[in-house]
């Protein structure tokens, strides 16, 4: 992705995932894959009041069916005529209903959302067809039947039910293609004639409901990056999107219950970089902030696991947290920090310690009961030893 368009766009806003893909459009529907999972995720969950409305309506609506059914079969005077056939729908009418209401069961218990939502569009799809092959029965049964409630079907598909737009278009194509295929081979006549022209509404019907699903995903998806955008640059430091000082404050406590829960450890490095006022006066601010960038993008480097955090806490002072135990021990860590920024050479000839920039690390190991406060003063005070040992070395609390 050309940075530069990025820039444009979002001008001062630290590289991230959610301009990248602002940047880089998604007019397809579709996002880089780790974004792509977050968002079905995001639609999935926020979708699961919606499924369990439409599936108390969807049986509600079946037995009214059912209730219709018995009205008209009950009123049938050649019942005997055509016995299969109204086996064949009644056994239909109270299959999906069983369907439906497993259906029920499932939306009813949040942890089964991940496994009802692929189940969704086949849901749909097996009322859409069911609604079909009913109304043949009928029609072949002698009745007057009308395939509107596959119309209203193949645009309820579109419903925000937490499918994306892809899994719609082919529920809802999956409806009129099959119902075709059985139709055509259950119907003959002027029947079937009349029944073809219905398949041709849905299918028009799918069409225009799909193109408004088409803008409603896109501005979903629009919302889901910009919400997630703020949320990340609320949580970050506009300067080198390294998390910021608040966040730190927020997370690390959590961590550090959770480390004692789990029984694991937390290294707390303090990185202050050296004699950096006299930087910024030989060189100038654009390039201090430029030199910032780069001590970031080596600490964020650094902070590999899933619970580790790269901190700007202000200034050119640093945090790295690390979360439980790794095959290097944090001491070791730490120095290797301490030797890439130096080897980052970055030419600091107003230093009055060394000739490029450099960093003094304190390091601090939470113990049992370590509270934030007790941690951090410890790894101050190693900082400090460090800065007065001379600089440009770890000392540990
Ligand atoms: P020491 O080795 O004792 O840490 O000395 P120092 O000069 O690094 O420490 P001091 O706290 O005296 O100065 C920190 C300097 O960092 C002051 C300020 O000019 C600079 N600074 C703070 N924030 C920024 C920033 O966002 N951008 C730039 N370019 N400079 C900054
Ligand atoms: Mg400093
Ligand atoms: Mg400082």
């Amino acid at each position: 992705m050309a940075v530069s368009r990025i820039e444009k766009l979002f001008p001062g806003v630290p590289d991230n995932p959610y301009v990248q893909q602002l940047a880089r459009g998604f007019g397809r529907l579709q996002f880089m894959p780790e974004l792509e999972r977050q968002y079905l995720d995001f639609i999935g969950l926020a979708a699961v009041r919606q499924r369990r409305i439409a599936i108390v309506l969807a049986l509600l609506v079946w037995h009214l069916f059912v209730a219709l059914d018995a009205q008209r079969i009950g009123a049938l005077e050649n019942f005997q005529q055509y016995p299969q056939d109204l086996q064949c729908l009644l056994g239909l009418r109270w299959g999906v209903a069983g369907v439906l209401y497993l259906g029920g069961l499932l939306v009813l218990f949040r942890r089964m959302q991940k496994f009802i939502l692929p189940v969704t569009p086949w849901l749909i799809l097996l009322c859409g067809v069911a609604t079909g092959v009913i109304n043949m029965l009928y029609t072949r049964a002698g009745f007057s039947a009308s395939y509107d409630g596959v119309i209203l079907l193949t645009i309820a598909v579109f419903f925000p039910l937490g499918m994306t737009l892809y899994s719609s278009l082919w529920a809802g194509l999956g409806i009129v293609f099959v119902s075709l295929l059985i139709g055509n081979w259950l119907l003959h006549g002027e029947a079937l004639g009349q029944f073809n022209l219905s398949m041709f509404y849905c299918f028009l019907a799918v069409i225009v409901s799909a193109s408004g699903a088409y803008l409603r995903e896109y501005s979903q998806r629009e919302q889901f990056l910009t919400r997630h955008l703020l949320h990340w640059m609320a949580e970050r430091d506009g300067l080198t999107g390294l998390y910021n000082r608040r966040s730190f404050d927020q997370r690390l406590p959590q961590l550090l219950s959770q480390a004692r829960r789990a029984r694991a450890g937390v290294a707390l490095l303090l990185v202050d970089v050296d004699h950096f006022k006299p930087f910024n006066d030989h060189y100038g601010h654009q390039a201090g902030d430029q030199a910032l960038q780069q001590v970031a993008r080596l600490l964020q480097g650094f902070a590999r696991r899933p619970l580790d955090m790269a901190v700007r806490l202000g200034g050119e002072e640093f945090a790295l947290v690390l979360y439980g135990e790794s095959a290097e021990g944090p001491q070791q860590v730490a120095e290797q920090v301490r030797l890439a920024i130096e080897q980052l050479g970055i030419t600091h000839s107003a230093s009055p310690s060394g000739s490029v920039l450099t960093a003094s690390l304190g390091l601090a190991l939470s113990g049992p009961a370590e509270s934030l406060d007790h941690l951090y003063h410890q790894a101050d005070q190693a900082l400090y030893r460090a800065k007065h040992a001379g600089r440009n070395r770890v000392e540990h609390g």
